[in-house]
């Protein structure tokens, strides 16, 4: 770790984001330390530059440069604490990857993050959107966060409590630039229940005994039923979902239902879910491609550069679709990453 603030002009952003679109940071600089964080604060305060605190750019679409100082979020430790007989706490700094984080703790023989395996990016990005797949999301086991609080330059640590978590939302997200996630905290347990409620777990490991798997075979199974419906980012860019789930009321769920009784939909408590893969997929959009970015062929929420597409036009394409999904069910779909940079 180097203890000095290095500042560069113009990096190429393009290897820093999964939905690989070119774009250019005026200024740019590595995180390593808390040390690190508050001077390159200072220095962007001291030139009137707005900052972006960046992970691994999973849930970021640059619609074009960036006119500001990127924060590569870099810190890096994992460790445990308060270790009892069946429970631990991991400690994860910012920089970690979420993935190899998973492993480690299911290696370790931790449960509780198992079923959150393959999702893209940092730890300290993780409670953001409170991360979530197969049944399970961050603040299950997440104790607390420990951030830089930019308003008063102090770091200070929340519990989960106090983090306003909901289904891809956060205090953090709610507050954006306000807090800076430097350490995460999470309660995992050797003899918590596993979480097998989803059928595509269930039917990848239905030739196990329950009683003897682990959470590593968990993580596994989860590694392969993503990897048999999700692209592989390296191999095709994306940034996962697009859209998120759109929430509507009871009453516009009975009217849309008696249209299309086959609709896929979760009741909730304060409406109903409807899955957004579904309405776009029957608003005929699934496997779309111009020359450039177009929709997956096998997961309809999730949109793909094929050939050097750029912000502008994942962005173009994300209208069209909710532009058609908006005639044909009335609902209007949310796009999921944050959107950053002018075209
Ligand atoms: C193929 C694929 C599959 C995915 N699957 C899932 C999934 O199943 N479930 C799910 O929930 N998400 C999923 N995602 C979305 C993404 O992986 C998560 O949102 C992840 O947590 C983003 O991490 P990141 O480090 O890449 O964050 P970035 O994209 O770099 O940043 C995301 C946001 O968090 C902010 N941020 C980043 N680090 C910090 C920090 N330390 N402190 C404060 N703010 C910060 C950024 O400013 C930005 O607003 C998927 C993405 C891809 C590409």
């Amino acid at each position: 770790m180097s203890f000095a603030l290095e500042i560069r002009n113009q990096v190429d952003l393009k290897g820093l984001n999964t939905m690989a679109v070119d774009a250019t940071a005026r200024q740019f600089a590595d995180i390593e330390s808390a040390g690190q964080l508050k001077q390159a604060l200072e220095a962007a305060r001291a030139q009137q530059l707005e900052t972006l605190v960046l992970g691994s750019g999973s849930n970021l679409i640059f619609a074009g440069d960036f006119d500001g100082l990127v924060l590569h979020m870099s810190l890096r430790g994992r460790s445990w604490e308060q270790v009892q007989d069946n429970a631990a706490v991991l400690v994860l700094a910012a920089g970690e990857n979420w993935h190899d984080a998973v492993l480690y703790a299911a290696r370790s023989g931790y449960r509780g993050i198992e079923n959150l395996a393959l999702i893209p990016g940092t730890a300290g990005a993780a409670p953001v959107q409170n991360i979530g797949a197969y049944g399970v999301e961050l603040c299950d086991t997440l104790q607390s966060v420990t951030a830089l609080d930019c308003d008063s330059m102090a770091v200070i640590t929340l519990a989960a409590e106090d983090c306003q978590f909901a289904y891809r939302d956060s205090l953090f997200k709610r507050n954006p630039g306000r807090y800076i996630i430097l350490e995460i905290r999470l309660r995992l347990s050797r003899s918590a229940p596993l979480k097998l409620d989803y059928r595509d777990l269930q039917d990848y490991l239905s030739d196990c005994d329950a009683a003897e798997l682990t959470a590593l075979n968990v993580a596994e199974a989860v590694m392969a039923v993503r990897r048999r419906k999700l692209p592989d980012p390296e191999t095709l860019p994306n940034t996962g979902s697009f859209f998120k789930n759109p929430v509507i009321s009871q009453l516009q769920f009975d009217d849309l239902q008696k249209k299309f009784p086959e609709m896929v939909f979760y009741p909730m408590a304060d409406g109903v879910k409807l899955a957004a893969a579904w309405l776009i997929d029957q608003a005929g959009w699934k496997g779309f491609r111009n020359s450039r970015v177009g929709i997956h062929n096998r997961q309809a929420l999730v949109l793909v550069n094929h050939s050097g597409g750029s912000g502008e036009d994942v962005l173009a394409l994300a209208e069209d679709v909710r532009g058609s999904v908006k005639e044909k069910f009335g609902v209007e779909l949310e796009i999921e990453p944050g959107v950053v940079g002018t075209c």
